[in-house]
């Protein structure tokens, strides 16, 4: 009998939304099959998820990793290949043998397999989204080219391709579309007194109310900029312009975004906040499948509350509005900044509020380029960093 299995390859397996994919596959053996993983520091569940799913591959960035990791598949009798290094990411992401890629590395580190994968034509599945904010345009140009597949993955915007119609090829207008609306949950720190953001620490920052989540997203909900770089994704993925995307403070997370249209519809799509749901939405698309997840009670919830989010507060909202409206390089050097910046703030070497002081002044200390090539988006990324990295001195 021929293996009509979809091969999968789960960049970033090791992460919060590696776990989820592996879970939802993991009820769907018959129909999916891991070709390869890849990881960065958890080797132990590395090795334990090479046992359960035993991929073609597994890769890792460092060779001692590597090297460990081999040893101890061998005294598993497991017969996965260790690879090792960012070019046999590229190389798992766009292997002849793969139909699906889940792109869940965190942040600008994801850039070269993800687009990798979209070169190669593969079904991709979105989760990283650091890499359309940082190569927009070389990432969907090179959607286009190939005939890949993209399936975002991103709750928000997984569910705002739900409430889209069918086959929505970016032309909004066209057909009906007014605003796309995309629901945050304003985070931890939604209604703490201003003068106290200045104290909270990382462990306050990482316990979001609704997602369990890796941290650096986690810091990233809780100062807004992740939905600063969920409005950059969008306009990419469903060619918006800043003006025809809102953000909607929505604290129940139970409406994962909206579709408003031209007649007075909105069109929502509501569940869970468990992101094996939008994963097992694009692993099976156009079909449907079990996620695992339960169903939503809203009678339970009962109180469904929205409120404008509050510029001040959220200032890297606001700078991520500033960036897509700017355009050319500005939204890879606020990325850049924010990740220094979010890693800074982990390492407590810089306050929570000065996270927004640093891609600020790292945005005014480069002069804006034009983006044209891969080259040319890795470096303006280093050099955001090292501008970034210097300006953490500056603000002590
Ligand atoms: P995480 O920190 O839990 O996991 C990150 C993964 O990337 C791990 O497997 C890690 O080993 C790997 N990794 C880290 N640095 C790497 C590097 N330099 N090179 C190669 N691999 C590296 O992160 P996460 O929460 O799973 O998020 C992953 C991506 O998905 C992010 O882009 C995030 O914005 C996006 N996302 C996450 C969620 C969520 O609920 N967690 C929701 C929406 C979108
Ligand atoms: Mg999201």
């Amino acid at each position: 009998m021929t293996d009509t299995r979809k091969r999968i390859t789960v960049l970033g397996a090791t992460g919060s939304i590696g776990l989820s994919t592996l879970d939802v596959i993991a009820r769907h053996q018959q129909r999916y099959e891991v070709f390869a993983l890849t990881g960065h520091t958890q080797l132990e569940r590395l090795l334990q998820q090479c046992l359960q799913f035993n991929p073609r591959f597994v890769v890792v960035l460092q060779p001692d990793a590597g090297a460990t990791l081999a040893a101890k598949l061998r005294a598993e009798n497991c017969r996965t290949e260790v690879l090792v290094g960012i070019d046999a990411m590229v190389q798992v992401a766009s292997a002849s043998e793969v139909d699906i890629v889940m792109a869940a590395i965190v942040g600008a580190a994801g850039l070269r397999p993800t687009l990798a994968a979209a070169r190669a034509g593969k079904t991709v599945l979105l989760a990283n989204k650091e890499t359309l904010v940082v190569a927009g345009q070389l990432f969907m140009q090179a959607v286009q080219q190939s005939g890949a597949r993209l399936l975002p993955i991103d709750s928000e915007h997984n569910a705002i391709f739900q409430a889209l119609p069918a086959h929505c090829d970016g032309e909004l207008a066209a057909k009906g579309v007014a605003k796309i609306i995309l629901t945050a949950s304003g985070g931890p720190f939604r209604l703490l007194p201003l003068d106290k953001l200045r104290g909270v620490t990382p462990d306050q920052a990482c316990a979001h109310p609704n997602w369990s989540m890796g941290r650096k997203i986690s810091v990233d909900s809780a100062s807004m900029m992740n939905k600063g770089l969920e409005v950059i994704e969008a306009h990419w993925l469903f060619n918006a312009a800043a003006d025809q995307i809102d953000v909607l403070i929505h604290p129940q997370s139970v409406i994962q975004s909206m579709v408003s249209y031209v007649d007075g519809s909105v069109i929502a799509q509501l569940g869970n906040p468990d992101m094996r749901t939008p994963i097992a939405y694009a692993l099976a698309y156009p079909e449907r499948i079990d996620a695992g997840v339960p169903p939503l009670d809203l009678a339970a919830i009962a109180t469904l509350q929205f409120e404008k989010p509050d510029m001040q507060r959220f200032r890297c909202l606001q700078l991520a509005f500033d960036c897509l409206r700017a355009g050319d390089d500005r939204s890879a050097v606020l990325n850049a900044a924010n990740e220094v910046a979010v890693a800074a703030f982990l390492q407590q070497q810089i306050r929570f509020d000065q996270i927004s002081d640093l891609v600020d002044a790292t945005l005014q200390r480069l002069a804006s380029q034009s983006l044209q090539s891969l080259e040319q988006v890795l470096a303006i990324d280093a050099q955001a960093r090292s501008v970034a990295t210097n300006e953490i001195g500056r603000l002590a």
